[in-house]
């Protein structure tokens, strides 16, 4: 997981939001305005949460905070919107099962133990990656809080594991291709800095030592 910095609310939500009271009531082509919006600005084309790349018809619109806590105050608090992955993962759009992420979560939410993505600046600190197995795991930061969460949003499917997996062997493949390691390193840095990377905090924690 890592952090995402909502920008302030956009004048176009604010009109098209302004007198309505359920969500149900905002139109399709209004929600799909958003989510580009937010895809396009916020989040770079990845998943709020599993940092799997998503599109506009692989992702929907996610209350980080469930609507259904409290209706009113967080049906359209801009804040409080983010986009997911379907659970589906990597833009597969046939499958009824959903694994991960936003509709796995549902409307549990447990505040005290909830890391939320757009709050918490140093999120990428509560979690570590194993380069064998490829899952994530708690940090001594807060090991409840983020063992919550990978429970919660299912952070260890076998789909975002295998993902994780094929994105690392593509990128050493990679790698193996450049003899220098001066040339290596640069093409690291590079690489971890382009903000629509797949699984970008994986990346970064196994680069650390280079950012
Ligand atoms: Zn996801």
């Amino acid at each position: 997981m890592r952090y995402v910095q909502k920008k302030s609310t956009p004048s176009f939500f604010e009109r098209d939001t302004r007198k309505l009271s359920y969500w149900i009531k905002y139109t399709p082509s209004k929600k799909r305005f958003l989510k580009e919006y937010i895809l396009e600005n916020e989040q770079y084309y990845l998943c709020i949460y599993c940092e799997s790349k998503v599109n506009m018809d692989s992702s929907h619109i996610e209350h980080i905070e469930p609507k259904s806590l409290d209706i009113k105050s967080l049906t359209f608090d801009y804040a409080n919107l983010s986009v997911s992955c379907n659970g589906t993962c990597f833009n597969v759009s046939n499958g009824n099962s959903r694994h991960n992420c936003g509709h796995i979560k549902k409307n549990t939410y447990d505040k005290q133990r909830f890391l939320h993505p757009c709050e918490i600046i140093d999120l990428e600190e509560y979690f570590k990656y194993d380069f064998d197995d490829f899952k994530i795991y708690t940090t001594e930061k807060n090991s409840k809080k983020s063992e919550y969460m990978i429970k919660l949003l299912n952070l260890n499917s076998g789909r975002l594991i295998i993902a994780r997996r094929n994105d690392y062997q593509y990128f050493n493949k990679q790698l193996k291709q450049i003899k220098d390691v001066e040339k290596r390193k640069k093409f690291i840095k590079n690489k971890i800095k382009v903000k629509t990377l797949q699984f970008i905090s994986f990346f970064r924690y196994k680069y650390k030592h280079l950012i």
